[in-house]
């Protein structure tokens, strides 16, 4: 069985922040819920449960929000957009990686 928390490494550690509040707003409507995937997309976080839960996947969608404004490597507010591979980051995090060609068709999902 596998929760949010084992899931961590899958996305950067920007968002950790937001992952751990998401496992124990989830944990409190089903002690028992159970991921099935966890990662980025598109720049903004997915998480799949493996049994539907109308109340977690409101508490998901708000979590995927959060990530749309969050940078996913250090957690301070963020843009989603490319160039390339689309992700959410700040701007110091947004030149680091244009400045790296190689990073920009990262795939981290
Ligand atoms: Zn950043």
């Amino acid at each position: 069985m596998s929760q949010v928390m084992d899931h961590l490494t899958d996305v950067g550690p920007g968002w950790h922040r937001i992952l751990l509040a998401l496992h124990y707003d989830l944990l409190a409507v089903d002690p028992n819920y159970e991921v099935d995937q966890l990662k980025e997309k598109f720049g903004g976080l997915r998480v799949y449960l493996r049994y539907h839960h109308l109340a977690c996947e409101k508490l998901i969608m708000e979590a995927t929000r959060l990530s749309h404004e969050t940078c996913e490597e250090c957690g301070e507010p963020g843009e989603t957009a490319g160039p390339g591979w689309i992700k959410t980051l700040c701007e110091l995090h947004r030149i680091q990686r244009n400045a790296d060609p190689a990073k920009r068709w990262e795939n981290s999902g």
